[in-house]
């Protein structure tokens, strides 16, 4: 890396591929910096787009939307982790610079790809994904070895929030949900004794800078993250240096630059094994929001912009509860009602986060909420009493 681009400045157009919560929050941390965003997104009717100087309605494969897109931003990036490599290769062969670049979002979109990776990455690191399968054919299915049930079958693409999981018991089990899935590319994985989990969130700039924030313990319900808390309450800091080491030679391995989360499971027996990484910031490391001094947003920008990036150190504990679409249904999607912000908001310590989606749809997205404290115990005090106050 000998030459070196020139910084972009605030005053420019930076562009992102994606208008969901993830695009807004960027948006939102660009234009604090005083950079006006270009938000592309299919949808009419997108948290960023609505906010973003300038959104472009197409879809991600629209040659006219990205030659408009390039004509106005020095640097894209992305929120949405399955927009087409196609996407981003049109755009860099425009001139802009895209960060993080399509190689690195194209390992993250298949499992099959990404699951080989972690595997060969273990050499280096220690840590490797947990045992698993190809399952392409069917002639696969007959090869799956006994000590990957019980497991959990994964389709290769578009999976998220525990969407496009199957938990099976037997090779029965395993035919019966491949078909389910209509026999696309999946990966069989065994099902891992967790004790907790834990994600590392790492930035990557431009001149091989890479920073780490600390790791946040996280918990999930049905598939979707619900908090993530940090210090991590149960990670021991050998085990978070060891993760935090992994995640950095990672970044450094695919040549990425940008906001990466790499998600990890700590098993009962202590061992650590590399579960997905995600090509953006993620979920959980919304608490850097308001407990860090640069938000993992920031990162985004300042990495994409090719400037110096900012400071990753904690200001104070931080636990992390997410919103979902639920909290606006009374039991039932026949029941609708308004989260009581008023005693959400009664607590100093509640920092709230609405992304501005009109349509409360149960298990959708909509905010989330960062209690910090004085100390650890103090934050999840917080959470858990912000969490009463919703219901
Ligand atoms: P997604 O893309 O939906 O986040 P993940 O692979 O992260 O998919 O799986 C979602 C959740 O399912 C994980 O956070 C974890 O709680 C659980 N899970 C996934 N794989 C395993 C496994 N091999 N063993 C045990 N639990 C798992
Ligand atoms: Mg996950």
């Amino acid at each position: 890396m000998a030459d070196f681009l020139e910084p972009i400045l605030p005053g420019s157009y930076l562009g992102i591929l994606g208008g969901g919560q993830l695009g807004r929050m960027f948006t939102q941390a660009a234009q604090a910096m005083g950079y006006k965003v270009c938000v592309l997104d299919p949808g009419s009717d997108s948290p960023a787009g609505s906010i973003a100087e300038k959104f472009i309605q197409a879809d991600y494969t629209d040659s006219a939307a990205l030659q408009e897109m390039a004509a106005l931003c020095k640097a894209v990036s992305t929120e949405f982790e399955n927009v087409p490599a196609q996407a981003l290769d049109e755009l860099e062969s425009l001139g802009v610079f895209v960060a993080p670049r399509s190689s690195c979002v194209s390992l993250a979109q298949n499992r099959v790809a990404e699951k080989k990776f972690l595997a060969t990455w273990k050499a280096e690191t220690n840590i490797g994904p947990a045992p698993y399968c190809v399952v392409e054919h069917d002639a696969d299915i007959e090869h799956v070895p006994a000590n990957l049930f019980p497991g959990i079958l994964k389709t290769a693409r578009m999976g998220y929030d525990g969407k496009g999981q199957i938990t099976v018991y037997d090779s029965a089990n395993l035919v019966a949900a491949w078909a389910e899935f209509g026999k696309v590319p999946c990966v069989l994985e065994k099902r891992m004794d967790l004790d907790f989990e834990v994600s590392a969130l790492v930035v990557r700039g431009y001149d091989d800078a890479v920073v780490a924030y600390p790791v946040s313990q996280n918990i999930h319900r049905d598939g979707i993250l619900h908090t993530s808390t940090v210090p991590a309450p149960s990670l021991k800091p050998a085990q978070e240096k060891k993760i935090i080491d992994a995640a950095k030679a990672l970044i450094r391995k695919i040549d990425y630059v940008g906001v990466l989360c790499v998600e990890f499971f700590v098993l009962k027996s202590g061992d650590i094994v590399a579960n997905e990484i995600a090509p953006r910031p993620h979920n959980s490391g919304h608490y850097t929001m308001d407990a860090c001094v640069s938000s993992q947003f920031e990162q985004q920008v300042r990495s994409m912009a090719r400037l110096p990036l900012g400071d990753t150190r904690l200001l104070a504990p931080v636990s992390m509860l997410n919103l979902l679409g639920d909290l606006w249904y009374e039991g039932s999607e026949d029941q609708a009602r308004e989260p009581a912000w008023n005693k959400v908001l009664s607590h100093p310590d509640a920092k709230l986060h609405l992304y501005g989606k009109s349509d409360p749809r149960m298990g959708r997205k909509m905010g989330h909420i960062n209690c910090v404290g004085e100390s650890l115990n103090q934050a999840r005090q917080n959470c858990a009493a912000v969490a009463l106050e919703l219901g």
